[in-house]
């Protein structure tokens, strides 16, 4: 817990509690859940509560009553919340290193990627604040004077994902609090810890009661709740397209604002042209990174026939020097995946590729020696001579599975690259400026890289996808983030009545 502006660390497992009001409450269910480590699922980290759609209410009650001090606080005050909590993140870096690393199995590297990535983005939209702008607009009237403002859009729901649970809870509660919205944050139940320690560093920084509230608990009644809410006036969501595509069927029905980021199939092209030892490190950067658990994880490397052999030779030699154990360890390169349900998902998958008759080149099954059986560890597994039409080359399998597929030219890859539902990252590997640019124009994709990993992105730049990975049609991060949060209002003035 936070005492004063101190993160302590307790020895003993901590109950963690809803924040309803000024208030850390259990749920009215009386019923809690652990949280596990992935890489030893015999160490409970914390308690937290299982809470129903009566907790909802009552939070959402307390964002209500909130709302109208928050959203007349002068903006750069607001900011100014946000920054102080960036940097009391920063001063205590290492303990939500520490933490993402036994929640989700991070391997350290990642895990600081992922503060950093914090930091900077609450700093950036700190920044916002002082940047919620209008347009002045000339009048036809001479004595009117006319501009746009933006107002925020009331009580938001805030539900994210166990993969990425301090920067995406992070950057989503900070564009709403700098807009002016209060807040009812549910955060994923596997991984509710790091971001239940963000927010009890916004209460160390003195956020006012009410104007953030956090309630954990099952998906099918806390998030379901918020979406159900009436005096929810938007969500943003981040996760499965199962789970996305069910939320936005709820808030339709009432006419509430919706924004979803979801899964993702990211294809990393190689032409022959390409440095083939730098390809093969951010394949496995990209591929293997946070076990494969990344919405823009490369899932399908699309290499070209004639240089196919070669490459997979590359990478499968890189791979098997690969230390894969628990990430608390400094020379782990890649931890578990999240839990036995997951593990058990991408196995499944493995065995589909077999059937559908890709070729296995390496790994394929589950870690069982003594450091890796109490954990959910997968081997790191690549296909290749993967065809378009496999399951393995069109679900997202969020696991440490890549499937190479073998294309007679750029324009054949690139055809396969957009032969998905999917529409996220993308990366092509090139000196040729020409193919390049036909790339970039071409893929369908919200974010693409050129000679970089198809997970690179920076805080200051919008993120989301197009095809069935975005609803809404708004990018999170980036100065286009507060389009979600605020609405327009249109103002018109006559000095002289008259
Ligand atoms: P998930 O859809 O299972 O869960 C996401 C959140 O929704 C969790 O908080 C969960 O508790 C909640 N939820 C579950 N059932 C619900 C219901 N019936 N009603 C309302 N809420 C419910 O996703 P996950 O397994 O936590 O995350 C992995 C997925 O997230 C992957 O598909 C990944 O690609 C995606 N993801 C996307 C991005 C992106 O920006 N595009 C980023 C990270 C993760």
């Amino acid at each position: 817990m936070w005492e004063g502006n101190q993160l302590v660390v307790s020895q003993q497992t901590e109950t963690f509690y809803n924040l309803i009001g000024k208030d850390w409450r259990p749920s009215l269910s009386g019923e809690t859940f652990p949280v596990t480590n992935p890489a030893d699922q015999r160490i409970v980290l914390g308690i937290c509560q299982q809470s129903t759609a009566k907790d909802v209410d009552d939070a959402v009650r307390e964002a209500k009553k909130s709302l109208p001090t928050w959203k007349g606080m002068a903006a750069p005050k607001r900011g100014e919340y946000v920054r102080k909590t960036a940097q009391l993140i920063e001063d205590h870096s290492a303990e939500f290193l520490e933490l993402l690393v036994k929640e989700v199995g991070k391997s350290r590297a990642d895990a600081q990627a992922e503060v950093t990535r914090t930091i900077r983005v609450m700093r950036f939209l700190a920044g916002e604040a002082e940047r919620l702008t209008g347009e002045n607009i000339p009048s036809w009237d001479a004595g009117i004077t006319g501009y746009t403002k933006r107002e925020p859009v009331g009580v938001v729901g805030v539900i994210t994902p166990w993969n990425v649970p301090l920067a995406i809870s992070a950057w989503k509660i900070a564009t709403a609090l700098v807009c002016g919205c209060t807040v009812v944050f549910k955060p994923s139940s596997q991984t509710p810890l790091v971001s239940l320690k963000l927010i009890e560093a916004y209460l160390a920084n003195d956020l006012p009661p009410g104007v953030l509230n956090v309630v954990t608990g099952p998906g099918s009644k806390v998030g379901d709740a918020i979406a159900n809410h009436p005096d929810v006036k938007a969500i943003s969501f981040t996760g499965s397209n199962a789970i996305g595509t069910h939320i936005n069927q709820l808030v339709a029905k009432r006419g509430a604002r919706f924004q979803a980021e979801m899964g993702g199939k990211n294809p990393f092209v190689v032409l022959e042209d390409a440095d083939l030892d730098l390809a093969a490190e951010h394949v496995i950067a990209g591929g293997l990174g946070e076990s494969g658990q990344r919405c823009t994880a490369t899932s399908r490397v699309i290499v070209l026939q004639e240089i196919a052999d070669k490459f997979v030779q590359k990478l499968t030699d890189k791979i098997n020097r690969l230390k894969i154990g628990d990430p608390i360890d400094e020379q782990t390169d890649m931890g578990p995946v999240i839990d036995q349900s997951a593990m058990e998902s991408i196995l499944n998958y493995i065995e589909t590729g077999k059937q559908e008759q890709a070729v296995l080149v390496t790994g394929g099954y589950r870690l069982t020696g003594e450091e890796h059986i109490n954990g959910w560890f997968i081997a790191p597994t690549v296909f290749r001579r993967v065809t378009p039409e496999m399951t393995i080359a069109q679900e997202e399998i969020f696991g440490p599975v890549i499937s190479v597929m073998e294309a007679t030219d750029f324009e054949q890859a690139l055809e396969w690259a957009n032969d998905v539902k999917y529409g996220l990252s993308s990366s092509i590997y090139t000196n040729d400026m020409h193919r390049a640019m036909a790339f970039i124009n071409n893929i369908e994709a919200g974010l693409t890289h050129v000679n970089m990993p198809s997970t690179y992105s920076e805080p200051h730049y919008p993120f989301g996808g197009v095809k069935a990975t975005g609803i809404g049609g708004m990018r999170e991060v980036g100065s286009t983030a507060i389009d979600f949060y605020t609405e327009w209002k249109t103002v018109y003035i006559k000095p002289h009545a008259k």
